[in-house]
């Protein structure tokens, strides 16, 4: 039995400095500064949820998702959980656009939830196709945006450290662009690259940028957000035009909700999809993730900036859906000090979740 009593609850802001700017096409992270939720069970249980707040891609606020989660808190103090995703259920439409926080609370719930049943986190969301879990996969490692320079030095210590797979924020600047996902494919050869427009182009200046990168060899397995969050005309076009190639068009802001995804799906808007805990809280997410593998849909799954704690919770989603074809959690390695620190994961961008302890098994000090 995993039914607990909410003794305690706090929810303060984390900030942590990181190693560089966050920079991509619709603004930029200079700190990481998210609120983090604990909540003790009467057995002394503590579980861990996080809230990464990224005001210029969601419109989401620090203030807002405080209160949000102060509201939450109170509310739950004393109150007997017997079934975990009933109650994030039944207080998500409290968090609606707020989806960071519902994500806090998911996070929390399931983390004292699988502690208590002694359990790593991986096992509350079971295989999504007949391939089992996945328990060992890399994240790619992003290039913001910034000069050819930057991408040229981030390439080389990445490509050294390990990382085979480079995501290059674009959509700010084409000119530039092109030199700088040239610079990446010059330095890393052999690396597979993904390009994260986030809403920066339309879709015919994409595809001739495309074509233009098609003339130096340097395609990428993987296209993300081509075009702004409602032009699904746009994505279709860009879709149309790139099948039977070896390019996904993949939506990320497009797709924040499970009816979301249906549409992108059943219009054949896109070829993937990008899954975050911050867009869609956990049960949300796995539930596209299970739509998305039922349909033979390539998935995604990113993150915002998010600290070690709700990075190691997409990481157990991962392992225990089995169905991720590309690991987009590398925020860690923006972040300075403990924050950053996930036992699951190494210097290279691996994350090995076999023996992983109950729960997160993340024990973030705040
Ligand atoms: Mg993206």
């Amino acid at each position: 039995m995993s039914q607990f009593v909410v003794a305690d609850a706090i929810v303060s802001i984390i900030s942590s400095p990181l190693v560089t700017p966050f920079r991509i096409a619709t603004g930029q992270h200079d700190e990481l500064e998210n609120v983090f939720l604990c909540l003790r069970t009467t057995d002394g249980v503590c579980g861990y949820g996080e809230a990464a707040v990224a005001t210029h891609i969601t419109g989401e606020t620090i203030p807002g998702t405080l209160a949000n989660l102060e509201r939450i808190a109170a509310a739950l103090k004393g109150c007997t959980v017997e079934d975990p995703e009933a109650l994030c259920r039944e207080l998500a439409p409290s968090l609606k656009g707020n989806h960071a926080a519902l994500a806090a609370l998911e996070m929390a719930i399931l983390d004292i939830t699988c502690r208590i049943q002694g359990i790593p986190l991986y096992q509350y969301f079971p295989p999504a196709t007949d391939k089992g879990n996945k328990f060992t996969f890399n994240t790619d490692i992003t290039i913001v945006i910034g000069s050819v320079e930057e991408a040229r030095t981030a390439t080389a210590q990445y490509s050294a450290q390990g990382f085979t797979t480079f995501k290059i924020k674009v959509g700010k600047d084409e000119a530039i662009d092109l030199e700088r996902v040239l610079a990446v494919r010059e330095i890393a050869p052999q690396s597979e690259l993904i390009l994260d427009a986030n809403m920066g182009f339309n879709a015919a200046r994409m595809l001739a940028f495309l074509d233009q990168l098609d003339q130096h060899g340097a395609r990428p397995v993987l296209l993300e957000q081509p075009v702004p969050k409602y032009d699904w005309e746009g994505l279709s076009t860009i879709t149309k035009a790139l099948e039977g190639s070896e390019t996904l068009v993949c939506a990320d802001e497009s797709v924040g909700s499970l009816s979301d995804a249906k549409r992108a799906i059943d219009t054949g808007a896109v070829s993937a999809i990008n899954i975050k805990t911050m867009k869609s809280g956990l049960f949300e997410g796995a539930e596209i993730a299970r739509l998305a593998a039922r349909n033979n849909i390539p998935l995604m799954l990113g993150a915002m900036m998010e600290s070690a704690l709700s990075i190691t919770a997409s990481a157990h989603m991962a392992a225990g859906l089995g169905c991720i074809d590309y690991a987009d959690l590398d925020t860690t390695f923006f972040i300075k000090g403990e924050l950053s620190h996930s036992p699951y994961l190494d210097n290279t961008g691996k994350f090995e979740l076999v023996g992983a302890a109950p729960g997160i098994g993340v024990e973030p000090k705040f």
